[in-house]
C-alpha cells in the first residue's frame, strides 16, 4: 500500500495506480469542472450582454421617439419583437380623454394594446404594496389589462409613475410560465418603467402644446389654422386616391339675436353645444373646425356626395330638435344652415387652388341656403 502523499485523505488508492497518475486524473477532472463552470458563466455573461445590448437599443428608441404615436409604436410593437414577448399592453390614465383625442386626431386606428383608464384608482389598487413591478402568474382580476391579447402564462406589470402620480401601467405577458417569476430581479424592468413614464409624460405635454395651437379655445374643435393645412392634405389625398371629398360649411341662423337677447355667455354656451352635436354625428376620420364666429367647417374624406348630404341633414335635424343648455325661461332652440360642395379633383391648378375653390363653392352654397330661408342644406352645383 502506498501512502497518500498529497495529504488529501479521502482517496481510494488501490484502483488508480501511482499517486502521480492519481493527481493528474484528479486535476483533469477538476479542470473539466472549472471549464464547464466557466463556460456556463461565459454563456450567462453573453446572454446578459445581449440583453443589455437589446435593452440599450430599446432605450435609445424610447428616447428618440418624436411623437406620442411613435413612442407607443416602440413600446407596443418594437419592444415585444426585440424581447420575444407574446404581448405588451399599456394602460394610460386619461381622465380628460386627452390622449384618446390626440391619438384619434389623424384618423388613425388606435393600437389594440392600448387602454385608457379614467382615473388612477385601478392602478392604486393593483400596486397597493408600493410602486414596484409585479411578476408572476396572472390573476383573473387583471384580465382587463390583457383583453384580446391571448392569455399569458406569466406577466410583469410595471407601474408608470411620474411626479408621484400613476400615469399608467406597462404590462408584459409571456406564454412561458417561467418567464416572469415572482421574486426575480427587476432592475431592467424598473429602469424601463421609469424611462417610459418620463417619455410618455413628455410626449403628452408636447402634443398638448401642439394641439393648443390648433384648437379653438371655446369649443374644443380644431381652429381655422388647422383646417387650412388639413384641407390641403385631404385634397391631395383625394386627388391621389380618386375618392370623393366633401366640404360642409355650417352657420348658426340668427345667432346675433341669441347674444342680444340672452347675453354673450349664453351665445358661447350655444356654440360649445353645437360643436358637440356636430362631433357626435361624425366619424373619427372626418374633420371639424371652427371657421369663424358661429361658423363651422367640416371635411368628409372618402364620402360620396349623397352620403355627405345625409350627414349634413342629420346634423341640421339634431340641432333643430335640441333645446340648448342655456338657463332661460323657455327652451332655447336654434337652427343652422349648411352649404355643401364636392371636390372637383380634375380642376385646374395645384392643391392650394383646388382647396380654395372647394371652400369658396361651399361658402356659396351656404349663402344660397341662407337666401333660401335658412334651416336647410344646400349643395353647390358643378362649377
Ligand atoms: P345669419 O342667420 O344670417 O347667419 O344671422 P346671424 O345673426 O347668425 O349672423 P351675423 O353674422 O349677423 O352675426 C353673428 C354673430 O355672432 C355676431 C357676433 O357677435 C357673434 N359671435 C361671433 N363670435 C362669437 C363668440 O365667440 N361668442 C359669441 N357669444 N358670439 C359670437
Ligand atoms: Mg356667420
Ligand atoms: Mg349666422
Amino acid at each position: 500500500m502506498h501512502k497518500n502523499e498529497s495529504g488529501g485523505g479521502n482517496m481510494a488508492p488501490e484502483d488508480t495506480g501511482s499517486p502521480v497518475r492519481l493527481s493528474v486524473a484528479l486535476l483533469q477532472a477538476e479542470n473539466r469542472r472549472l471549464r464547464e463552470q466557466l463556460d456556463g458563466l461565459m454563456a450567462e455573461a453573453r446572454l446578459n450582454q445581449d440583453k443589455l445590448r437589446r435593452f440599450d437599443q430599446l432605450e435609445r428608441k424610447v428616447i428618440a421617439a418624436s411623437s406620442l404615436a411613435e413612442l407607443l409604436q416602440t413600446l407596443l410593437v418594437d419592444y415585444p419583437a426585440l424581447f420575444e414577448l407574446d404581448c405588451v399592453t399599456l394602460a394610460l390614465v386619461d381622465a380628460q380623454y386627452e390622449a384618446a383625442r390626440i391619438l384619434g386626431e389623424g384618423g388613425a386606428a388606435q393600437p389594440a394594446q392600448l387602454l385608457f383608464l379614467h382615473d388612477e384608482q385601478p392602478l392604486q389598487q393593483l400596486y397597493a404594496a408600493g410602486a414596484r413591478p409585479l411578476l408572476g402568474a396572472p390573476r383573473a382580476a387583471l384580465d382587463f389589462l390583457f383583453e384580446g391579447q391571448g392569455a399569458p402564462a406569466s406577466v410583469a406589470l410595471l407601474p408608470l409613475v411620474h411626479r408621484g402620480a400613476f400615469i399608467g401601467s406597462l404590462n408584459l405577458g409571456s406564454r412561458d410560465a417561467t418567464r416572469f417569476a415572482a421574486g426575480s430581479s427587476t432592475d431592467f424592468l424598473e429602469r424601463l418603467a421609469a424611462l417610459a413614464a418620463v417619455c410618455l409624460d413628455s410626449a403628452l405635454a408636447t402634443e398638448r402644446l401642439r394641439l393648443a395651437g390648433l384648437t379653438d379655445g371655446l369649443t374644443g374643435v380644431h381652429n381655422r389654422r388647422y383646417f387650412e393645412s388639413r384641407c390641403l392634405e385631404e385634397v391631395q389625398a383625394a386627388r391621389r386616391s380618386k375618392l370623393p371629398l366633401v366640404c360642409l360649411l355650417l352657420d348658426v341662423d340668427h345667432f346675433k339675436r341669441i347674444n342680444d337677447t340672452h347675453g354673450h355667455p349664453a351665445g358661447d354656451a350655444v356654440l360649445r353645444y353645437v360643436a358637440r352635436l356636430i362631433r357626435a354625428q361624425l366619424r373619427g376620420s372626418d374633420v371639424v373646425a371652427r371657421y369663424g364666429g358661429e361658423e363651422f367647417v367640416l371635411l368628409l374624406p372618402a364620402t360620396p356626395l349623397s352620403a355627405a348630404l345625409e350627414i349634413a341633414e342629420r346634423i341640421r335635424r339634431v340641432i333643430a330638435a335640441q333645446s340648448m343648455p342655456v338657463q332661460v325661461a323657455e327652451p332655447l332652440r336654434i337652427t343652422v344652415s349648411i352649404g355643401a360642395a364636392l371636390l372637383q379633383p380634375e380642376g385646374e391648378g395645384d392643391v392650394a387652388v383646388l382647396a380654395a375653390a372647394l371652400v369658396q363653392r361651399t361658402d356659396q352654397a351656404l349663402y344660397a341656403a341662407k337666401q333660401g330661408g335658412r334651416n336647410r342644406v344646400l349643395v353647390a352645383g358643378q362649377p
